[in-house]
């Protein structure tokens, strides 16, 4: 999301005629677009602006501003205020297309300018500047309604509000006959997305048949809205991408319901077995915390049987960590250090052995895979099923599918050669 909107903050300046410099000491305006999920990147931003002071002391003309999420916690305005008078701008979420507007007020009056209160308007839509000429992120929806426990995200970007549906489908086509080859549709719950009678299902079918050759992919979706015409549009439609993101946080009821994430380990593996039911050879990936307060033994071995049995192609694990102004931080029963530590690396241990499994799996096989980017020699080439394979450099060039044969699997990591027209 912050990715996606600070493409959108560089193409407005573009838009105004600012171009980008190489150093920050060099910079007229410097922006700090802000996630605060995690208390420890809030830190870090502090320390970023915090040396930015001595930047600008050579450079008093150059504007500070902090955007974003943190930009929009309770108790920032007055943080920065107390102890970061050289901060300029302050804007929140809402609105993050007025930025040109908040540097002229901010150049007329040379005080503070507050910009975090609002709901966000999900129908101006910002003149984006990808970094890349072969992916582009798609922003349908804003904020969060489900209030998990330990996140903040609905405190900072507030209800979910999702964006016009024609004006989804007109970016993307533009976005396809500009030749990008894959999108990925973004909100916070990309499957409540909801615009008049229009819901995810048919916003994820339209865009997938537009003409062109590229694919579409989404994330995160939530498992409490995971459709069954989801699944089967990931499973049929061949321009979506055969890969789902479905976050499990924990395999222990008991846990899931302290985190408020609304729906059960069973029927998180009635999803995965049904997606895997529709669509065999979907990469299901997902989002594992470990340390939730008052998790104890038996909760987390629920957590490794989940992983056992769902085998998913990879997962983001996370310890948990306390974040003020959330419910989770006031729990009692917090876990020390030691065992979340132990509890993260079995966890990580058990996903290596199920991600080798995986991967020794695609060995042998043709994959048609968009080549990406370039890694030195190699070109790296993503499947339509998510799988990474590392091709020679002078087999493809960057915004061109291929068709590979994977021939070895090197810790994880697939080598494939070209393949002479012939699709699994
Ligand atoms: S679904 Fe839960 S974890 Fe995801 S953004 Fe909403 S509150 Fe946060």
């Amino acid at each position: 999301m912050n990715v996606a909107e600070s493409q959108g903050l560089a193409g407005i300046l573009e838009d105004a005629g600012w171009t980008k410099v190489q150093n920050k000491q060099d910079t007229d305006l410097l922006i700090f677009y802000t996630c605060c999920i995690r208390e420890s990147a809030e830190d870090t931003v502090y320390g970023n602006i915090g040396a930015a002071k001595a930047i600008k002391k050579k450079n008093p003309n150059m504007i500070i501003a902090l955007g974003g999420c943190m930009a929009q916690k309770k108790g920032t305005a007055e943080k920065i205020q107390r102890s970061y008078g050289h901060v300029d701008i302050l804007f929140g979420t809402a609105h993050p297309y007025r930025l040109l507007d908040y540097i002229d007020e901010w150049q007329q009056k040379k005080t503070l300018y507050l910009a975090t209160n609002g709901k966000r308007d999900m129908d101006i839509t910002m003149p984006t500047l990808h970094d890349s000429k072969v992916f582009a992120k798609v922003n349908i929806m804003n904020g969060c309604d489900k209030f998990c426990t330990y996140c903040i995200v609905p405190f900072v970007r507030g209800r979910e509000v999702s964006r016009n549906f024609d004006s989804i489908v007109e970016e993307c086509k533009q976005l396809i006959q500009d030749g990008y080859k894959e999108l990925t549709l973004i909100g916070q719950n990309v499957n409540s997305y909801k615009y008049n009678d229009k819901n995810f299902a048919q916003l994820l079918d339209t865009v997938s048949k537009l003409p062109g050759k590229f694919r579409v992919k989404f994330i995160s979706p939530h498992p409490q809205d995971m459709s069954d015409e989801v699944v089967k549009l990931v499973a049929n439609n061949q321009n979506v991408a055969k890969v789902v993101h479905l976050p499990l946080q924990s395999g222990s009821n008991r846990i899931l319901k302290k985190m408020n994430r609304t729906y059960s380990r069973e029927r998180f593996m009635d999803l995965v077995n049904n997606i895997r039911h529709n669509c065999p050879e979907c990469s299901i990936t997902t989002d594992i915390m470990v340390g939730f307060p008052t998790e104890n033994e038996n909760d987390f071995l629920d957590t490794l049987d989940i992983v056992n049995r769902a085998k998913f192609n990879s997962i983001f694990s996370f310890v948990y960590s306390i974040r003020s102004g959330t419910p989770a931080a006031k729990m009692e029963g917090q876990i020390d250090a030691a065992t979340k530590k132990e509890r993260i690396v079995q966890l990580i241990k058990l996903q290596s052995t199920i991600g080798q499994a995986h991967a020794s799996n695609a060995v042998g096989k043709v994959y048609n895979a968009l080549c990406v980017q370039y890694d030195n020699d190699k070109a790296l080439c993503r499947t339509i099923c998510d799988k990474l394979i590392i091709l020679s450099k002078d087999s493809a060039s960057i915004g061109e599918f291929v068709d590979i044969e994977v021939t070895a699997n090197k810790n994880s990591n697939l080598i494939g050669k070209l393949y002479k027209r012939k699709i699994i």
